[in-house]
């Protein structure tokens, strides 16, 4: 919460003058405490310009004894006088609508942002903060942004008056720093400009009379702004679409009729608050369908299922992923989840972007009118939810619920192609034209453009800026273009975009936390040399395995080599087996800008073509990639096992380590298949074999599941990077053997870091799926093959799994265990202190407890294991942000989301690339149905591990005579090619001809499947 209130006393700081605040901090039961702070007025805050001549006279150096740095620039950019050279000021909400502009290389620069805007921005939009912060960090050079600490200058700062709006003190505030810069600078011919579109705020500037020898503040819109640049027709497009708020103001001043809105006003923040406390109002995040975007879930804590929202009217605007407050609708309006398929892509692609009251014809069918407006008490409301509950155990009939507010929007930038059917070729010029966003559960967004001829084959970014009531579609502006539809630069972009992974080269700043010798650095030779320890006490620490026969197994290339593994047989018949991790955090400190990047990326990402990594190329690939031959430091897990794989005893040690060999999966297989190879190598990486084989079998034995996706992998051609042949991933007894190892390095780390660290302990669950998870597979299992999978334990399931046998079709089994990954809850980071412990259980690995140790190069996880683990083992003290509960969730949160998102890039990547490579083939193929709707099935194709939907109309040329039977899970239509009867049921094993065509209306090239 923001300062609500000073105190009229002022000191001075050399006399102590302080100005005290009194200051609303929100506790943790939402009431607000009062506390006082006091603040020091400054007299050295500088202005940072070069050509200035007075502030570098009064600086002082910060706690770290550092000069600030003087940025703005002596020469700034000139416009026509009476302006001439000049900075730029802006306001809080330029920031947060602009912001994109700001980032723009080609306009904005020497540009003063006042502090008291940058903690406006901070508290409205943390996404935005973090953008401005690093723009004002990392733009020195090229564009110059500076915060200016007015709040803390004796010179800026204001006083609330009385009765007098937070906003408007802070506007206030904002216009005397201004006033300032522009009397400060005067003498060396720099002028200031405000640019605001508040324009109450530009007024009160041109209204005040400044003093004598003062300056008249010159303040401008964006627009006006803009239009002063010499590039504005370039820069026009990239202006927000703040289309409704001028309107707004249009209608209030011209005392106009209003439009009509098209969608329920959202509730006040009271309402809402009231109706969370009562019971009557829920909060959750809506889910879109992915087969029909007019419909979406919320999951609510007190409901065994997620609640429905269907159509557009009850959506209410919310986004796929919002944080949203929903209200329960009367049980005459609960409904079935749709059995039609339904994408945005091809839904009203005849709308005119320039009308806005296009009534359509199918709007009541879809729900946009659907909604009643019974009033419903308090007392009924909650009569309601009980039924709602307990419908849900029932079948059929699902309770519905409609969006009454938006909490929290996940608005982000948004990759997309115009709808060339929305552009008029005629007129050149600016004009309304719609984006079809790349995420088909998003609706489409308007924009203005200038370019939208020379758009049209491109893929575009484009950002939203608001979604009034009165308008169907969201309004946007355009950011940039990444290329041509279907270049591999700009699908690769656009991938990488849509699944908010940053790829761009690493910052000089995080790049200067490198080791100096760079490449050259080495590992010390002795660890007891005084002069290496001189220089790394912790070396005292290390234990040297030099000596061990470690070798490193990985997919063939790999070049980012994280773990290595040795075994030896001990005089008392057991086995000393290590694994050894990359030792990554002893380049990797804490707090540093490394740190902190590697932090914010959370995983490496590996698409088809290009690896995005968490760390610079000089750790990840070479500094600590434990490659063959040379010295690299690690941490090791060594355990004493008995002849049947049981732990006799573990131990964990910082070490230096040098592999004798990196082989490839194939490669060592070769070698332990080999009966000529008879060194000592060869015989350790036997008997990891023969220990791993045993491992499996015990993890199988308690329950841990064999789950399967439809993995492929594309080859590219290494002379031209085209895309060659798609092939199944073939799994050996190596890939199991590293695998197996793997997993016992984390099950023991995490039981070490849990003892350590009882609370904070970074760990990795796996949940149980809720029952119902599994109803809707369950169901067509029996129906269709008298088959069932259980849900009372892991073992249960995994053996219900093995009995899903068809004795006609051995892939039958692989395709049920597809669709039950599908039913299983995600994997997710947390800090111990977070759950119980019999809620730390890995469901899918039947283990009790478990982390991630094991890829400190690509997971920031396991950076996080490791130096707890360092703590642990009294080997360097745990810094306080891994010991803090509330810091350790910020961690687990960003890295489940990036995992997430590091998962859907890399599946669109190789989605992208079989889409290539099927291209030029057209084949038919076998596949099985998974889906049956009303108007189409849905069939994948395991080959190609690749699914479609084959839409209705191209079943049967007789849409109307088809038949759907929802209890059968089958749909029968006249064949469109053979003009028999056909009878098509889920699990059904069909021909298909498959061939990719890029969609007409999004330009995404997809698997069009054709039924034979
Ligand atoms: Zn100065």
């Amino acid at each position: 919460m923001s300062a609500s209130a000073i105190a009229p006393r002022r000191k001075r700081l050399s006399d102590g003058l302080t100005v005290t605040q009194k200051v609303f901090i929100r506790s943790r039961n939402g009431g607000a405490t009062k506390i006082i702070r006091e603040h020091y007025l400054r007299t050295d805050i500088p202005c940072l310009s070069m050509a200035c001549t007075k502030c570098p006279e009064i600086v002082v150096p910060d706690a770290e004894n550092n000069l600030p740095k003087f940025i703005l620039s002596n020469d700034p950019p000139e416009f026509p006088q009476p302006i001439g050279k000049h900075y730029v000021v802006l306001d809080t909400n330029i920031v947060l609508q602009a912001i994109d502009l700001l980032e723009n290389p080609d306009c904005f620069f020497d540009v003063i942002i006042p502090q008291i805007v940058l903690d406006e921005v901070r508290n409205k939009s943390y996404p935005v903060y973090t953008r401005l912060r690093t723009l004002c960090r990392d733009s020195d050079d090229k564009k110059r942004f500076i915060v200016f600490h007015n709040e803390f200058n004796e010179n800026t700062f204001v006083e609330r008056e009385k009765d007098e709006s937070i906003n408007d003190r802070n506007d206030r505030a904002i216009r005397k720093t201004c006033q300032w810069y522009a009397n400060h600078l005067k003498e060396y011919g720099i002028n200031v400009i405000l640019v605001t579109n508040d324009r109450l705020n530009r007024e009160a500037a041109e209204t005040t009379t400044p003093n004598k020898d003062e300056e008249k503040l010159i303040t401008k819109s964006l627009m006006q702004y803009v239009d002063l640049l010499p590039n504005s027709e370039e820069i026009k497009d990239l202006i927000p679409n703040l289309e409704p708020t001028n309107n707004q103001e249009l209608i209030k001043s011209n005392n106009n009729v209003s439009k009509e809105p098209i969608f329920p006003e959202y509730y006040s923040t009271a309402r809402i608050m009231g109706g969370l406390k009562n019971g009557v109002l829920y909060q959750g995040n809506v889910q879109i369908s992915e087969y029909n975007f007019l419909e979406g879930t919320v999951s609510l804590p007190s409901f065994s299922k997620p609640v429905l929202i269907v159509g557009q009217k009850n959506l209410n605007r919310a986004f796929n992923g919002d944080q949203v407050i929903v209200e329960l609708l009367p049980e005459s309006e609960w409904k079935a989840p749709s059995t039609i398929v339904l994408d945005s892509e091809h839904f009203n692609v005849n709308d005119n972007p320039d009308d806005d009251n296009n009534e359509n014809a199918d709007t009541t069918e879809l729900g946009i009118n659907g909604t009643s407006n019974i009033v419903i008490s308090d007392k009924d409301r909650r009569l309601l939810a009980k039924h709602a509950i307990e419908a849900q155990k029932e079948k059929k009939v699902q309770p519905t619920a409609r969006v009454v507010a938006i909490t929290r929007r996940s608005w982000r930038q948004y990759v997309g192609q115009i709808a060339p059917n929305s552009v008029d070729l005629q007129t050149g010029g600016t004009q309304n034209v719609f984006v079809i966003l790349m995420d088909k559960c998003l609706p489409k967004i308007r924009i203005r453009t200038r370019r939208a001829h020379d758009l049209l084959d491109k893929r575009i970014v484009i950002s939203i800026d608001s979604w009034p009531t009165d308008q169907k579609y969201p309004l946007g502006h355009f950011v940039r273009d990444l290329g041509g539809i279907e270049t591999a630069e700009a699908e690769t972009e656009a991938l990488l975009l849509e699944h908010d992974v940053e790829y761009r080269p690493f910052s000089k700043k995080v790049l200067e936390c490198l080791p100096a010798e760079g490449h050259e650095w080495k590992a010390p030779a002795s660890l007891t040399d005084p002069a290496s320890l001189a220089k790394d006490p912790l070396l005292a620490n290390r234990k040297d395995l030099r000596d061990k026969l470690i070798c490193s197994i990985d997919p063939p290339g790999c070049v980012d080599i994280d773990d290595a593994l040795h075994a030896k047989k001990l005089p008392n018949g057991n086995w000393e087996v290590g694994v050894h991790i990359a030792d990554v955090t002893h380049f990797v400190k804490q707090g540093t800008a490394l740190d902190a990047e590697g932090a914010s990326r959370g995983t490496s990402v590996y698409l088809v073509d290009k690896r995005i990594d968490m760390l610079p190329m000089l750790l990840g690939t070479d500094l600590c990639s434990l490659k063959p031959y040379v010295d690299r430091f690690a941490f090791s897990v060594l355990w004493e096992l008995d002849s049947n794989a049981d732990i006799v005893k573990v131990d964990f040690t910082k070490s230096v380590i040098k592999s004798r060999e990196a082989f490839s999966y194939e490669q060592a297989q070769l070698r332990i298949d080999d009966p000529n190879q008879t060194d000592d190598l060869t015989q350790g990486m036997r008997a990891l074999l023969q220990l791993s084989i045993k491992l499996k079998q015990k993890r199988l034995d308690n329950g841990a599941l064999n789950l399967a996706s439809p993995e492929v992998k594309v080859h590219m051609d290494s002379e031209t990077s085209d895309p060659g042949e798609v092939e199944i991933k073939k799994l050996l007894a190596t890939n199991s053997l590293v695998e197996e190892f793997m997993l016992l390095a984390n099950i023991s780390v995490a039981r070490k870091i849990y003892d350590a660290f009882p609370q904070t302990a970074m760990l990795r669950r796996h949940a149980a799926p809720p029952s119902t998870n599994f109803e809707l597979l369950n169901e067509m299992l029996h129906r269709r093959k008298n088959m069932s999978i259980s849900l009372e334990s892991s073992k249960a399931l995994a053996d219900s799994l093995d009995r899903c046998e068809d004795p006609k079709d051995p892939y039958f089994n692989t395709l049920v265990r597809i669709m039950s990954t599908r039913c299983m809850m995600a994997a997710q980071y947390f800090y111990s202190g977070a759950y119980s412990y019999p809620d730390f259980k890995h469901y899918g690995l039947a283990v009790d407890i478990y982390t991630h140790f094991t890829s400190p190069i690509r997971r920031y996880c396991d950076v996080v294991a490791h130096r707890q683990l360092a703590g642990a083992i009294g080997y360097e003290p745990l810094s306080l942000s891994h010991r803090d509960k509330n810091k350790m969730d910020m961690i687990c949160r960003n890295i489940n989301k990036k995992h997430r998102n590091a998962q859907f890039a890399g599946r669109a990547s190789i989605e992208y690339y079989v889409g290539q490579v099927m291209r030029n083939n057209e084949t038919v193929e076998t596949g099985y149905v998974i889906k049956v709707f009303n108007n189409g099935i849905v069939v994948l194709v395991p080959k190609f591990g690749v699914e479609g939907l084959i839409r209705l109309e191209n079943l049967t040329r007789d849409t109307n005579g088809a038949n759907f039977n929802e209890v059968e899970f089958k749909l029968n239509f006249v064949h469109k090619e053979t003009g028999k009867e056909r009878e098509i049921y889920v699990f059904d094993k069909v021909e298909v001809q498959v061939k990719s065509v890029l969609d007409p209306v999004t330009s995404k090239r997809k698997a069009e499947l054709l039924l034979k």
